[in-house]
């Protein structure tokens, strides 16, 4: 799979370290996404499953081990914790949480695009696997957006695939027309969200 068809996202509050890994990544072919907060980063995380998560521990609003926990209670997504936190135990800690590697700052050019490199490609394959949803001969990719029927892809629009999507990975329970509409609208808002945090980083 070639770099661009990656979708990494970056959760730091710290500008500078933030443009930094942005323009590296996406010099090298990957689509990139950032968020300043815990917060933004769970909502980026949920609109657009990302390939790989790079996480800083140190965030503003809550401790960066909040969204380790938030994405392994549905998903495999690989996650390389960025941390001015040097010691054993908090690597440990990190890694036991579900975190798949750790970067230590100051970190070089040649440390992060090797690691992302090393983690994408231990991970890609079993990935796939957890990301989609299967019911009877119907599929789901949640990553790459597509639904099949018998292997052959149904074409919907964006709002039939969050409602399959949505009562798919729910099923069991009912849901009044007011829940489904709230949920989908409840996505559209974090869209505009990550605008104007793209804005505010200037990238
Ligand atoms: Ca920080």
């Amino acid at each position: 799979m070639s770099n661009n068809k990656f979708k990494i996202l970056i959760v730091e509050d710290e500008p500078t370290i933030c443009s930094f890994i942005y323009t590296l990544l996406d010099t090298n072919g990957y689509k990139t996404y950032v968020a300043p907060t815990c917060e933004l980063g769970k909502s980026i995380f949920t609109s657009y499953l990302p390939d790989l998560i790079i996480l800083d521990l140190g965030l503003p609003d809550r401790d960066g081990r909040e969204l380790i926990h938030y994405v392994r209670q549905k998903f495999m997504t690989p996650i390389i914790v960025l941390s001015a936190r040097t010691t054993e135990a908090d690597k440990i800690e990190a890694l036991d949480l579900g975190a798949n590697d750790y970067i230590t700052k100051p970190f070089s050019v040649r440390e992060v695009l090797a690691r992302v490199r090393s983690v994408l490609r231990r991970t890609s394959a079993a990935r796939a696997e957890s990301e989609s949803i299967r019911f009877e001969g119907l599929e789901i990719d949640l990553r790459r957006k597509v639904c099949t029927l018998d292997g052959k892809e149904l074409q919907l629009t964006k709002k039939e695939f969050e409602i399959l999507a949505l009562l798919l990975s729910n099923r069991g329970v009912i849901f009044s027309r007011e829940e489904i509409l709230r949920r989908i609208k409840d996505r559209a808002a974090e869209q505009k969200q990550i605008l104007l945090s793209s804005i505010y980083l200037g990238v």
